[in-house]
């Protein structure tokens, strides 16, 4: 058997795995497997590319291949020294930026690729074939490589800087914005035809400009449909960036005529494009308007200022009125997370089911930084799963709950979503924990959630805040009921 085809055998065991993996990776219970099919996967398949581009490299250059080969093999170890590094320490709540910023590299390696399917072109003999040959097709393939890459490089810049909080998660709202967008994607087809065209004549430098014209309105846009979206919608964001990364290495793998790449962009491309679809469904927005960079332009974020008086209740309080309940339900969110609370939460969870109290978790889809980031938190508490609920679920049950602890949830139970058709997060579906008969809410201030929207559930009647890090707070309630079984079982 030759290199070539035990190569390409290699491909098709490693996309079958990546098939697997995803596969795993969508239920909670097969999640781990997944992650091994997908790991395994993606050590046969850098193998097979090695061992490919070892051959290619010696069959093309004879003896000069090694220093090729001697880079390959710096820019592997460089990769995963600092792949290592940066995934010890990354904390859970600062993965959906991390993500961002891998999406970035997918976006820029696929416009460098690009980049040198026109350098080659441009040293390589000049066609001579009929306008509609294969050579034509390629130079498409750059542009189109190109574009996507370059929309997926700013878009993800922006995103990192978004979730990272190092620009403003405000959209940003240019006049005519959806006009610079479609100006952007006409300019782009009348680019990519003028490119096909003039680069048929290899001699003058037009293509290269034309190119570097097509680049630069592609990393406009990519800034602009990211930046024009608002906080609260960024979770459909990443997973489209997603989308694109993949579509980006598609691209790529049909320059680089590697099969793998185009089958492995694919799948991430159409996994992430589903996932988009998943998100917009829960979220009630418009599929077609995320991927335009469309939604939540109209409304304005805005942190509201306050809307009444709140009421503040203590640890020990909240002790009581959980021991005297006979329903909980728990909504966690994105504080549970940087609070690492869920450990104290799970022991609170045992303590009320051991008193026969009913409790169970109500789970919004995009609560915390990442789809699924609560139910991967609860599961490491080891929280059954049973008891850990859906939002579609959970709310019809709110209604008739005694207790609803909001344990570092703002936007996910923020009635505004479905009572101020003005607000940014209006038409989202939410925890309707207003309809409990009471409400604990555990937070340090009483400042806004992710999408900067003022919570008018702060303020309602049956509300009450209970301040202070949401570790602390749940442990304190630990300790009071600890403490109140160990009077009763003396006494
Ligand atoms: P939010 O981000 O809306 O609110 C989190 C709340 O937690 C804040 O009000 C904050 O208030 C509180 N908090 C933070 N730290 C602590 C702490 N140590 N102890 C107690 N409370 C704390 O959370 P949600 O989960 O409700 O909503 C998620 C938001 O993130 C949505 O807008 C969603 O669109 C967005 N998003 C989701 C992604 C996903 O894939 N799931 C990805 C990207 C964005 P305070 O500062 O006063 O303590």
């Amino acid at each position: 058997m030759t290199v070539s085809a035990m190569a390409t055998a290699a491909y098709i065991v490693a996309a079958l795995l990546f098939i697997l993996s995803l596969a795993g990776l969508s239920r909670h219970e097969s999640a781990r497997q997944g992650w091994v099919y997908g790991v395994t996967g993606m050590g046969v398949a850098l193998a097979a590319t090695i061992v490919h581009v070892i051959k290619d490299g010696h069959d093309q250059a004879g003896d000069n291949s090694t220093l090729g080969i001697v880079l390959m093999f710096v820019a592997v170890l460089a990769g995963v020294v600092i792949g290592l590094w940066r995934a010890r320490i990354v904390r859970m709540t600062g993965m959906p930026e991390l993500i961002a910023l891998l999406h970035s590299f997918v976006g820029l390696a696929a416009v460098l690729i690009g980049w040198v399917g026109h350098r080659e072109g441009l040293l390589a003999r000049a066609p001579t074939e009929s306008p509609l040959s294969l050579w034509h097709i390629h130079n498409a393939e750059i542009a189109i490589g190109i574009f996507i890459g370059a929309v997926t490089f700013t878009g993800s810049i922006v995103a990192n800087l978004k979730l990272s909080a190092r620009i403003k998660g405000a959209p940003l709202m240019l006049p005519g914005k959806n006009l610079i967008n479609v100006g952007a994607l006409v300019a782009f087809a009348a680019l990519t035809v003028v490119y096909i065209v003039v680069s048929h004549d290899r001699t003058d430098g037009t293509g290269t400009l034309v190119l570097g014209l097509l680049t630069l309105v592609a990393l406009a846009l990519g800034w602009h449909l990211v930046a024009s979206i608002g906080g609260g919608d960024m979770p459909v964001v990443v997973s489209m960036l997603n989308s694109y990364s993949g579509w980006a290495a598609a691209a790529s793998g049909f320059l680089l005529d590697n099969d793998l790449l185009i089958v492995t962009g694919a799948l991430v491309g159409s996994s992430g494009a589903y996932l988009s679809y998943i998100m917009c469904k829960a979220m009630n927005r418009s599929f077609i308007s995320v991927i335009a960079g469309g939604f939540g332009i109209e409304a304005t974020a805005t942190d509201g200022g306050e809307q009444g008086e709140h009421r503040e209740i203590s640890a020990e309080e909240t002790a009581e009125l959980l021991a005297s309940a006979s329903s909980v339900v728990i909504t966690p969110g994105y504080g549970m997370a940087v609070a690492q609370a869920q450990y104290p939460v799970a022991e609170l969870t045992r303590l009320l089911r051991e008193r026969g109290v009913e409790v169970r978790f109500g789970v919004h889809p995009v609560a915390g930084r990442l789809p699924g980031h609560m139910n991967v938190l609860l599961a490491e508490a080891k929280v059954p799963y049973d008891i850990v609920l859906e939002m579609d679920e959970i709310n019809d049950d709110l209604a008739g709950t005694d207790v609803v602890l909001v344990i570092g949830a703002n936007d996910t139970v923020n009635p505004a979503a479905t009572e101020d058709p003005a607000s940014p997060i209006a038409g989202m579906p939410v925890l309707r924990v207003w309809e409990a008969k009471n409400v604990v809410v555990f937070k340090r201030s009483m400042a806004t959630g992710y999408a900067g929207v003022q919570n008018p559930l702060f303020f309602r009647e049956n509300s009450q805040m209970l301040f202070g890090d949401a570790k602390t707070r749940v442990d304190d309630i630990v300790g009071a009921l600890s403490a109140a079984r160990t009077v009763r079982a003396a006494a």
